[in-house]
């Protein structure tokens, strides 16, 4: 299926690696430009490559390594050469969880951050760009978020806290007057996906289940309907869709990927 969106611009955070990565590749495979944001550079250019060279030139494909969440990385974005200013058509934003934890042991210094990064990056990132969208007649913004916003996973506190933050000003904002101009606002919510993410985040599971990472690994896996861990190619396929031309009528929802782990029927 063509999606339509061949030629357009999209900024994906997030993206030198996993779910990111994923959503990059799915858009510069359907003929997007892509802006590639991520902190490291070295791997941030080597996925760039990789990309280029999948799409063989057919695409611009962009690098700025800078922190999303900073007021500073985000001018770099906007200002990146090449690229289309603040003019995007698609945007995805994501950048890194927050660490799991005991609430305990997190001070406001923790809590600002998981905010910061995983709230108001987001909301800056659509505040900057949802305008011109609609003044355009067609935009797509896709935030990568988490199963935890519908199931909270207690040691993911910060993230189930901050996301659904985020989660709850999308809602009111997909469904503004921007939604008859075009612009559809969605929220994805990964279950378990194998990127770093999750491999960083058995340690602290497993520790506190008593078991090995192996062991966590496995029991994951097999409490999963599907019976395996996402792959980042999986989610990336949704995001593209969810930012095609025939997903116009799709807006304010939060899409669930999580091979059935969510028990619920609605
Ligand atoms: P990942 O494999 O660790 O990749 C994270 C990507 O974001 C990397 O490219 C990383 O590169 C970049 N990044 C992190 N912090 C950044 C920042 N401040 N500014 C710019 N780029 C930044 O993680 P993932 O699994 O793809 O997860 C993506 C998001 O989905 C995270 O928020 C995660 O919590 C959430 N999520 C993931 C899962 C899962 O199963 N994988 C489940 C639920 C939720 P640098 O480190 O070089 O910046």
């Amino acid at each position: 299926m063509d999606l339509g969106i061949a030629g357009k611009w999209a900024l994906v955070g997030g993206a030198s690696k996993g779910l990111g990565w994923g959503c990059a590749r799915a858009l510069a495979l359907e003929g997007v430009n892509v802006v590639m944001v991520a902190r490291g550079a070295e791997v941030l250019q080597a996925s760039v490559d990789k990309l280029k060279a999948e799409t063989g030139g057919k695409v611009k494909v962009l690098a700025v390594a800078t922190d999303i969440t900073t007021v500073a990385g985000r001018d770099a974005i906007w200002n990146v050469a090449g690229g289309p200013g603040k003019d995007y058509d698609i945007v995805v934003t994501n950048a890194g969880g927050p660490p799991p934890g005991d609430f305990r042991e997190w001070d406001r210094e923790a809590w600002i951050k998981a905010v910061d990064a995983n709230m108001l990056t987001p909301i800056e990132l659509i505040k900057a760009t949802v305008d011109g969208m609609a003044a355009r007649g067609f935009g797509r913004i896709v935030n990568i978020t988490s199963s935890a916003v519908k199931a909270p996973i207690d040691v993911l506190g910060l993230s189930n806290g901050a996301r659904s933050g985020l989660t709850g000003f999308v809602a009111g904002v997909a469904r503004s007057k921007i939604a008859a101009s075009g612009v559809t606002i969605n929220n994805m919510l990964p279950g378990k996906f194998d990127t770093d993410r999750i491999r960083s985040t058995l340690p602290a599971m497993a520790e506190k289940a008593g078991k090995t990472v192996d062991e966590m690994r496995a029991l994951q896996q097999a409490q999963i309907p599907v019976g395996r861990y996402g792959t980042p190619e999986e989610f990336g396929a949704i995001c593209a869709f969810l930012c095609s031309q025939q997903a116009g009528y799709i807006t304010g929802q939060n899409i669930l990927p999580d091979g059935g782990s969510y028990p619920g029927t609605y």
